[in-house]
């Protein structure tokens, strides 16, 4: 790799957000592209870690635009990119207090406008078509027929293997150590086997970003936060449950097979910036166990039989960090706080047709890098207790 390159364009990080992006900027006609991760690919960031729940409900029109375009790229996966992203339908549910039945009814009404499917449901309807579930206390749903969860390392491999096909180069053990530039312009990184040559560098290299944009004068307002999901599995069959975030208990959870559940586990904002986060910890599991026990009586009983903890990078806004950044040349795409699975095919397309075309994506403009500088954080339009 010493003085390798020139590339047409080098992207940082190889979780589903680089990989998407290889995928689509191969697609819009670069050759030349180099991915590199300092680990194997899909096996190291918050992808490998990640629990996968696709859903397209949001609190802001501007991120179900997003999730309603990926769902598309989701459903029709083997058309679209080729292989298998590990698509399950199970249903989402959005389930909130009695007091934020308005702004889900307005966020529901986002998803139709968008273009996808979503209604609002009664908790009888709710339990009928979920007998999994149980919903006591007065509360509002919203459903989603096509939502469910995928596989985000498959996703991962699917995408980079689509990209190989058409050209790009997948450097697995290859860490950039820094970003170059000339003037005003960048002009490639450097790695541990030497300098790349690119007039193009797309960083995306999750929680690990900020140190790296910082090699080139850059502050991204991008900080790590450790997240774990756990998996529970049922003593006896219980029922199925859907995809579901629930508001009022502040937890969210998704089928898996079998009689599995994995459920959110642990959110912790105060943790450094290592390779690995800390494991998961008892008394995390537990106390996310029995808060959700009161939606799902299965996990009251049986066991946990898997744990994983991921850092993803996380924004102010809890929105990503998507554009122009420092010297000409240099893109971040990155911050994807906590959801940047079910998003990862619509931001590749439209980063790749953005640089590719050089004109502007409006579908972009609330995640500028810029706007907390400008003082312009990216609001919910129509916000609940925990989102
Ligand atoms: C436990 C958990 C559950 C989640 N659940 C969901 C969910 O249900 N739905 C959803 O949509 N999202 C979920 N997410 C979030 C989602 O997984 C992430 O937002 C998304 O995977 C981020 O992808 P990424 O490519 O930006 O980052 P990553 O997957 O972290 O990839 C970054 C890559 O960059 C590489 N890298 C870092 N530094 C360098 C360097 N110097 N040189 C080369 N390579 C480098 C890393 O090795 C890594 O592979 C979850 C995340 C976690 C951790």
């Amino acid at each position: 790799m010493t003085e390798a390159g020139p590339y047409d364009a080098v992207v940082v990080g190889g979780g589903v957000v680089g990989a998407s992006l290889a995928h689509h900027l191969t697609l819009r006609g670069l050759r030349r592209v180099l991915v590199c991760d300092r680990g194997r690919f899909s096996a190291e960031g918050a992808t490998s870690r990640s629990g996968g729940v696709l859903r397209q409900h949001h609190t802001a029109a501007a991120d179900t635009r997003l999730t309603v375009r990926s769902m598309d790229t989701f459903t029709g996966w083997a058309d679209e990119v080729g292989g298998d992203c590990g698509y399950r339908r199970t249903g989402f549910v959005m389930i909130v207090a009695e007091e934020y039945a308005a702004n889900l009814a307005k966020n529901t009404a986002a998803v139709q406008e968008a273009g996808g499917r979503a209604h609002l449901i009664t908790a009888d309807e709710l339990t009928a078509e979920y007998p999994g579930l149980r919903l006591d206390r007065p509360a509002a749903v919203s459903y989603e027929p096509d939502g469910g969860y995928g596989d985000p390392a498959a996703a991962t491999r699917a995408l980079l293997r689509s990209a190989e096909r058409r050209g790009a180069v997948l450097a697995e053990g290859l860490e950039v150590t820094g970003l170059t530039s000339a003037g005003e312009r960048i002009t490639g990184v450097t790695t541990n086997l030497g300098p790349v040559h690119a007039p193009l560098v797309l960083l995306a290299a999750g929680a690990w970003s900020r140190p790296l944009a910082a090699t080139a004068g850059v502050d991204l307002p991008v900080e790590p936060r450790r997240i774990g999901i756990a998996r529970h599995r049922a003593t006896a069959p219980a029922g199925p449950v859907p995809a579901c975030i629930d508001d009022t208990l502040g937890r969210y959870f998704r089928p898996a097979d079998g009689d599995a559940l994995w459920f959110g586990a642990a959110a912790d904002p105060a943790v450094a910036l290592d390779a690995r986060p800390a494991a998961l910890r008892a008394d995390e599991v537990a106390t996310a166990r029995r808060t959700l026990a009161e939606r799902v009586p299965a996990l009251a009983t049986g066991t946990v039989d898997g744990l994983r903890a991921g850092l993803d990078g996380y924004t102010p806004d809890h929105r990503p960090l998507i554009g122009p950044v420092g010297p000409a040349g240099l893109y971040a795409c990155t911050g994807f706080s906590g959801g940047g699975f079910k998003t990862a095919p619509a931001v590749g397309e439209l980063v790749a047709a953005e640089v590719t075309s050089g004109a502007a994506e409006e579908w972009l403009a609330p995640y500028r890098p810029g706007r907390f500088a400008a003082g312009a954080p990216t609001e919910s339009d129509f916000p609940y207790e925990h989102m």
